[in-house]
């Protein structure tokens, strides 16, 4: 983590502060606990940077929980897959993974209790009348006419319940709490409902699943956690927390501290949406480049690093707020200028003929692999008669400010020499230019006049007998507006997606890339950051997705 900067300190950090100062824990114990039902976002990655940031920090433990007590929407491929997220991120769980499932019997057992000290109660409404019921915030609920069943009935129903002698939705178990309560949550909420389903981890052995907010502090507690950080929409179930851990009388009772979410511009960060894209093959899987899963982000030639340092740019607030893409951005950009070597491609062909130059003859020229690191050193650069150049570097007909190639002007071909335009030819039938024609001088070898006449334009190239041509994969923004979760009655995020999200070319790249890695980075000059795809790529057909584009649209705002 060399090129990180210390993390910023935070409002959470201060309350751990004054609750070590103050002798209230011996250590700090923070969690990540994902449901395991979709693929990590850059979001968690987010709250992974600050749960496990805090523990290293503090030389304290960061388990890794999959809260995995709803068995309809969960699999083994997302718990798999939010592993090795973790991982790849660069955080630790050391021995501390954990399943809710497997705390399920004693989950069970605290609902018993609960029952038999009578701040639980087993209802019989439907789920129509239970919201009937509960009211709406400025007014009293109305108490369930099952609320002082006796507390014998109730622990002998939710017996049976476990047993499996009722259909979903006929019981739930309800805590009893306060049906005047202005907070809903407090209206005598759910704690366990019936549902017979098969679960992940736990296969047929439970019809009786925990509410989430019954099993997530007790989860906490059980573990040991000190200080449980969640997203602000907790913050009104924080009454809840405390209520449950209060009324079971547990030794650990877990302070839960709430922060603002990640929003990202042009993006949509609920799994629920993201599953949709997926599921409706708006995109080519859950690491489909486009998408701000973490899986997608890698394969899009991200490095934890730079996504590490995003999330420390970010910090941490109670302030909801909408955070720029461009910033992701330009941390992975950033990084990649210092690291990444450069090289040549075109993605848009031109023919360039050096007609002085001889026939047959070739040569080799030195590329400088990063002019900002001496180290990476150079590698050879073949050179001929006929070359590659990006179509947009010419113009027949040019304004006086183009420095690139139109007739009777001198430009640098870079790592060679210096050429001048005479020419062009056309197809004739449609007057599309099929080819440039220049003369080369051969005192310019390097790039350099001895005469030391100025030349302003630089363009890349590469040589057309020796170039490899690869298919490129562009990418612009999935969405086309800031939030794509605003739309109109009636609408579909999905309406806002961008149809030219994608495109895709064959471009001519120098031999030096033909045996690239798949995963390897690289800048080709002038183009942008590009990536081997994990994915797709072979030998025999390389695939090179581009991380970003050159320009960066956050420093210019800066
Ligand atoms: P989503 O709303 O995208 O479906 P979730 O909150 O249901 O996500 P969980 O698996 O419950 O997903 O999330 C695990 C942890 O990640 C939680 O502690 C949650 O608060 C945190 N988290 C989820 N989304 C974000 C976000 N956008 N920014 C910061 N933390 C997040
Ligand atoms: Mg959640």
């Amino acid at each position: 983590m060399a090129t990180e900067e210390a993390a910023v300190t935070n409002f959470i950090r201060d309350i751990i502060n004054e609750d070590l100062a103050a002798g209230k824990h011996s250590g700090v114990v923070t969690r990540f606990p994902p449901e395991p039902n979709g693929y990590l976002h850059i979001g968690h990655a987010k709250s992974i940077c600050l749960n496990f940031g805090i523990a290293q920090d503090y030389a304290g433990r960061c388990h890794l929980r999959f809260d995995d007590t709803n068995p309809t929407a969960e699999d083994i491929e997302y718990v798999d897959s939010i592993t090795e997220d973790v991982k790849w991120l660069g955080f630790n769980w050391g021995e501390s993974c954990f399943y809710a499932a497997d705390y399920f019997e004693r989950i069970y057992g605290y609902a018993e209790d609960l029952i038999k000290k009578d701040r639980a109660y087993v209802c019989t409404l439907s789920p129509e009348e239970f919201k009937e019921y509960r009211g709406v915030p400025n007014r009293p609920g109305k108490s369930s006419p099952w609320r002082d069943r006796p507390v014998e009935e109730s622990l002998d129903l939710f017996r049976r319940m476990r047993a499996g002698e009722f259909a979903d939705g006929e019981y739930v178990v309800r805590a009893k709490i306060d049906m005047a309560s202005p907070n809903l949550h407090m209206r005598d909420p759910a704690i366990y409902r019936i549902k017979h389903a098969h679960h992940h981890r736990t296969g047929d052995a439970w019809c009786v699943y925990p509410m989430y907010d019954f099993a997530h502090c007790i989860e906490d507690s059980i573990e040991g956690i000190t200080h449980s950080i969640c997203t602000l929409e907790f913050e009104v179930h924080r009454p809840l927390y405390d209520w449950i851990l209060d009324a079971l009388e547990v030794e650990c009772h877990p302070q839960q501290i709430e922060f603002a979410r990640l929003n990202l511009t042009y993006t949509v960060m609920s799994k629920r949406k993201l599953l949709e894209l997926v599921r409706d093959g708006h995109v080519d899987g859950w690491d489909d480049p486009r998408m701000p899963t973490v899986s997608g982000l890698r394969r899009r030639g991200f490095t934890a690093a730079s996504i590490r340092e995003f999330c420390r740019r970010v910090g941490v607030t109670k302030v909801e707020s909408l955070t720029d893409i461009a910033l992701l951005e330009h941390c992975i950009r950033d990084e990649l200028n210092k690291t990444a070597a450069r090289a040549m491609g075109v993605l848009n062909p031109l023919k360039l003929v050096i007609t002085n130059y001889p026939e047959g003859q070739e040569e080799t020229l030195e590329g400088i692999n990063n002019p900002g690191d001496e180290s990476a050193g150079t590698r050879p650069v073949p050179f001929s008669r006929e070359l590659y150049i990006e179509r947009g570097d010419f113009r027949e007909e040019a304004p006086k400010k183009f420095f690139r190639l139109k007739p009777g002007q001198e430009v640098r071909l870079r790592y060679g020499y210096l050429v001048t335009c005479t020419g062009c030819k056309k197809d004739e039938a449609t007057g599309e230019v099929t080819e440039v024609t220049c003369t080369y001088d051969p005192e310019t070898r390097g790039g350099n006049a001895p005469d030391g006449r100025r030349v302003k334009g630089t363009i890349h190239w590469v040589s057309a007998a020796h170039a490899k041509e690869v298919e490129v994969r562009l990418f612009d923004r999935l969405f086309t507006c800031e939030r794509p979760d605003d739309v109109p009655e009636g609408g579909d995020f999905k309406d806002n997606l961008n149809p030219d999200s994608l495109s895709v070319t064959r471009a001519f790249v120098e031999p030096s890339l033909a045996t690239a890695e798949p995963g390897s980075r690289f800048q080709l000059e002038r183009t942008g950051y590009f990536v081997v795809d994990t994915k797709d790529s072979t030998p025999e057909c390389p695939v090179f997705s581009r991380i970003v584009p050159l320009r960066d649209s956050w420093a210019k705002k800066r």
